[in-house]
């Protein structure tokens, strides 16, 4: 391959549009071409650094025992109405009609297919386990496609999935996978760490992501300094300090002009955060919600998504907390205001709280749970941060941002139940096969790859994904004997492999 034969262009500017590293070099390296938003042309030089990501995780998975096939991408709706995924990708999920106006969808992962297919091959025990896995194009409509290769929707996938009879097998091919992937980020030259997960619209039990570390990632993990806890944020478990033991004291009105913030309120009472009631107000799926939390944490709007099981959040905005019949700022559970409130658990460990007092200008001290107001739901809906306490080993817990490059998730029964794939054990009783799913997009591993490795001159290619191991520059070609020595290695090294 000579560079001066190559399709694509490589461009001297530094692309404004380019929002990550990896997407700044691919485009000056004219490694890829943009045909849509979040849709990609891999040219050839960036196609042989995918195919060889390809090839080291074909390898890992046979190793592991996988057996590869290939699904279609293109599938009947009504096979995700029976799960109920439909509802759960919504937009995300991209539907056609054909000429005969039957729905289809361009599949974004593929537990649908394979499910109905073990239904029809997996009969009994003896049938069991077993670990197949694809390679192949998924389709996802992103709201916000970004960072080149990050985040896009139209993406090459390595699927993988496991069918075994009960949870102690699926604990075996779970463990085997893992490892599997650990093989597969170390003989690409990355480091990647295993951190507890949100299993999301996936769904199931258990689930885990692997993690290149990098300051430009888009996830946010915990870390802790005390034990080997690591999990994404949006599913941190965390230690909340009780506050000072106190004797509940009657509601007291205060006026409280223009002050609207908990750091404007704690420092206006001279209260610490801790002792404060934070109202955060959202839609989730067409309802008005109230997230109330004790002032000193973050709503985690993943662990409160999950609490409503709402398919579509967002903050409300003041018109809308207004026709509710709420004032922005000074919102709040006490006295019923007429919102569907769910309350983090951290309400019940701090005694007379200060809490808006659903009038301008005004909030309440003194607010006691239950005595003063009523949750429709409570549990743990608050953001670990840096400084919090471990809740495995009371250690200190600290942030880290990083590229997610693989997710893992033991579904156990959801969708073997749902769509009647069972098998008959060793006393002829029919059971649901136990499943797990397991992923790693290609192009987000090579974009998470350059985001590790480059520096100001450009991309650093671990030796293992290098679209080449050897680059000979012919100073001078004009040169007889430049030429000519170039000419001679690069045939050398050619007929050399
Ligand atoms: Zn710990």
């Amino acid at each position: 391959m000579r560079l001066s034969d190559l399709f694509g262009k490589t461009l001297r500017e530094t692309p404004a549009e380019a929002d990550t590293v990896s997407h700044q070099l691919l485009l000056k390296a004219g490694m890829i071409y943009q045909v849509a938003a979040g849709v990609y042309a891999y040219l050839p030089i960036l196609w042989r650094s995918l195919r060889k990501i390809e090839q080291i995780i074909r390898e890992e998975m046979d190793a592991a025992g996988g057996q590869e096939m290939l699904m279609p991408a293109l599938q009947p709706l009504d096979l995700w109405q029976e799960t109920g995924r439909d509802a759960a990708f919504g937009e995300t999920m991209f539907r056609l009609e054909d000429r005969k106006d039957r729905w289809l969808v361009l599949a974004p992962t593929h537990e649908e297919v394979i499910t109905e297919m073990a239904r029809q091959f997996v009969r009994s025990y003896r049938d069991l386990p077993r670990l197949i896995y694809q390679i192949q194009t998924k389709f996802r409509d992103e709201p916000r496609p970004r960072g080149g290769l990050v985040r896009v929707r139209e993406f090459a996938m390595k699927d993988l999935y496991s069918f075994d009879v009960d949870q102690a097998g699926l604990d075996v091919s779970y463990q085997k996978i893992v490892q599997a992937y650990s093989n597969v980020y170390r003989r690409c030259g990355l480091t990647a760490v295993v951190v507890e997960a949100d299993s999301g619209a996936i769904g199931g039990r258990d689930s885990h992501e692997f993690m290149l570390i990098a300051p430009t990632g888009e996830n946010e993990m915990i870390f802790c300094s005390g034990c080997d806890y690591a999990a994404n944020v949006e599913r941190a478990e965390l230690v909340k300090e009780a506050g000072e033991r106190e004797e509940p004291l009657p509601l007291e009105p205060v006026h409280t002009p223009e002050i609207k913030t908990i750091d404007e309120l704690a420092a206006f009472l001279h209260q610490p955060r801790m002792k404060t009631l934070k109202v955060v107000l959202y839609v989730a799926d067409g309802r008005l919600v109230m997230a109330a939390i004790r002032g000193d944490m973050q709503v985690n709007e993943v662990k409160l998504s999950n609490a409503l099981k709402a398919r579509d959040l967002r903050l409300a905005s003041d018109a809308e907390i207004t026709a509710a019949g709420l004032v922005p700022g000074f919102a709040s559970p006490v006295g019923s205001p007429g919102a569907y409130v769910v309350a983090d658990d951290s309400i019940t460990l701090s005694a007379n709280l200060v809490a808006g007092g659903n009038e301008a200008d005004t909030h309440v001290k003194n607010v006691n749970y239950p005595r003063d107001f009523r949750v429709d739901v409570i549990r743990d809906i608050a953001s670990a941060q840096t400084g919090d306490r471990c809740a495995r080993c009371s250690g200190k817990m600290e942030m880290a941002r990083g590229i997610e490059v693989g997710h893992v998730f033991k579904l156990g029964a959801v969708y073997s139940e749902k769509l009647g794939a069972t098998y008959l054990d060793r006393d002829g009783l029919k059971k649901p096969i136990v499943m797990g799913s397991y992923g790693i997009g290609l192009g987000r591993l090579l974009a998470a790859a350059i985001e590790q490795h480059h520096d100001e001159q450009g991309i650093i290619w671990p030796a293992a994904i290098a679209p080449y191991e050897v680059h000979i520059v012919g100073l001078n070609m004009a040169n007889r004997d430049v030429a000519e020595a170039s000419e001679r290695i690069y045939a050398e090294l050619g007929a050399a492999g």
